[in-house]
């Protein structure tokens, strides 16, 4: 009885986590776009083609995810641009006062 009802609940599978919701965006419309979701994926370690036979859905809670590890991607990223300029340009204690590594210790 419970089984049945399990097998019949409609729903599509997430392309992240594999697992079935009921939820999910595509990811080749217009929302999919609004939130992003094809360059957030493109950031992750699998290949995406709109015309493998894969599931092109991807639940909300993926997406939330997602999202987080987007907003920590570029942080690191903006991090990175701040130590490469440091690195560049403020050589022997020359950091200017913008300089976001101005005194700090950096543990060298
Ligand atoms: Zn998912
Ligand atoms: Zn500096």
């Amino acid at each position: 009885m419970g089984s049945y009802g399990q097998a019949v609940i409609p729903g599509f599978i997430c392309r992240l986590c594999s697992k079935q919701k009921k939820i999910v965006i595509h990811l080749y419309t217009a929302k999919a776009k609004k939130l992003d979701l094809l360059n957030k994926i493109r950031l992750l370690p699998i290949s995406l083609d709109k015309y493998d036979n894969l599931p092109k859905t991807v639940c909300e809670s993926c997406i939330e995810k997602l999202n987080a590890q987007y907003q920590l991607f570029m942080r690191i990223r903006k991090s990175e641009n701040i130590y490469m300029a440091h690195r560049r340009y403020h050589t022997n204690g020359n950091c200017p006062y913008e300089c976001p590594l101005n005194g700090a210790d950096l543990g060298e």
